[in-house]
């Protein structure tokens, strides 16, 4: 991007009351067939729209065609049975009903990619589009066939690998992976969590990012954020290693969080997509608080490697409220752009 401060969001945007039911995740489609079809690629156009009107520069298909940002990806593979479902614990923090992997997992055709090219005939604009994680889709899961969560990862990885190539041919710009646990499970990110992100960004000449987050703000995310005390460190724990990767931007959460923002440092050389945006919060931002977190992320990220970004989606949100916060977003990032040229 030749754009100073070039702003995106970090995935998800509400959708429509007539295409699914309103602030709330996992929302079931209020229509069927063509119709949905229709209906989905309506909402993107609509989601699009809002994105360049309230001056975001990377823009996405808002996630108008997806109903999770895991789960969705997964029902389109082979190896996992969503009748047969499993209670376990999500990031270690609470308790869902999960589908079950019974075989090996494969992926028999492209997911995202009829999408993504709807999306690229849309606008010139660079585009981004998510996927999920390798760590973070076994964590939605109960697996009854590898037995083994590194095992399982690998897996994932190779296909996520495959999807990713495609929509890069499909002309995205930018392909994020959404990894929230990394920041749960360090260990395991240092043993193998990067390194299977690296095997799903491998030959890729597109940009890719990571989206590492504390949460939607749904009530089970935010009841852990009150145990984590004054100072969020998690991403202490991943960044030496992630800082050495073959990944081109990272996504953070920095806005009304405790993460302080000299961990950025530990990131340095990094395209860093600055969360300047509470996704946890009804209340929208005013530009010049947006512009505060920018000005505090820049002592430790060079102005050309500082993207203006949300905490994280913006689905469960009314969608007045994301209206606002991404115009904010847009309107804050000018400021400091101003700042910077003048
Ligand atoms: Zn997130």
């Amino acid at each position: 991007m030749n754009k100073l401060l070039p702003t995106a969001t970090a995935g998800s945007l509400p959708k429509p009351v007539w295409l699914a039911e309103p602030e709330k995740l996992w929302s079931p489609w209020k229509l069927q067939g063509d119709e949905l079809i229709e209906a989905k690629q309506d909402a993107l156009r609509v989601s699009l729209s809002e994105q360049q009107r309230a001056g975001i520069d990377i823009v996405s298909d808002g996630e108008q065609t997806r109903q999770h940002f895991v789960t969705t990806f997964i029902e389109h593979l082979t190896g996992v049975d969503f009748d047969k479902r499993e209670t376990v614990r999500i990031r270690d923090r609470y308790d869902a009903s999960v589908p079950t992997v019974v075989g090996a997992v494969s992926r028999e055709k492209p997911v995202f990619v009829e999408d993504a090219k709807f999306l690229r005939a849309q606008t010139d604009a660079p585009i981004k589009w998510a996927l999920p994680g390798p760590m973070t889709m076994i964590d939605t899961l109960y697996d009854a066939h590898y037995k083994s969560r590194e095992k399982l990862a690998w897996e994932f990885a190779k296909i996520l690998n495959e999807e990713a190539k495609e929509l890069q041919a499909a002309g995205v710009d930018i392909i994020q992976f959404d990894e929230p646990a990394f920041n749960v499970f360090f260990d395991e990110v240092n043993d193998w969590g990067i390194a299977t992100l690296e095997r799903a960004i491998e030959g890729l000449n597109c940009e890719t990012a990571v989206h590492i987050c504390y949460g939607y703000g749904i009530k089970a995310n935010t009841d852990w954020k009150k145990t984590l005390g004054n100072e969020w460190r998690q991403y202490e724990k991943v960044f030496p290693k992630l800082q050495a990767s073959n990944i081109d931007l990272v996504s953070l959460e920095c806005q009304n969080s405790h993460v302080p923002m000299d961990l950025i440092e530990l990131i340095r050389g990094k395209k860093v997509m600055v969360g300047a945006i509470d996704v946890a919060s009804a209340t929208v931002e005013t530009p010049e608080q947006v512009a505060d977190t920018l000005r505090k992320a820049l002592r430790f990220v060079d102005a050309d490697k500082l993207y203006p970004c949300t905490n994280c989606g913006m689905a469960p949100l009314p969608r007045h409220v994301a209206r606002g916060k991404l115009a904010a977003l847009g309107a804050g990032a000018e400021i400091v752009r101003q700042e910077l040229s003048a």
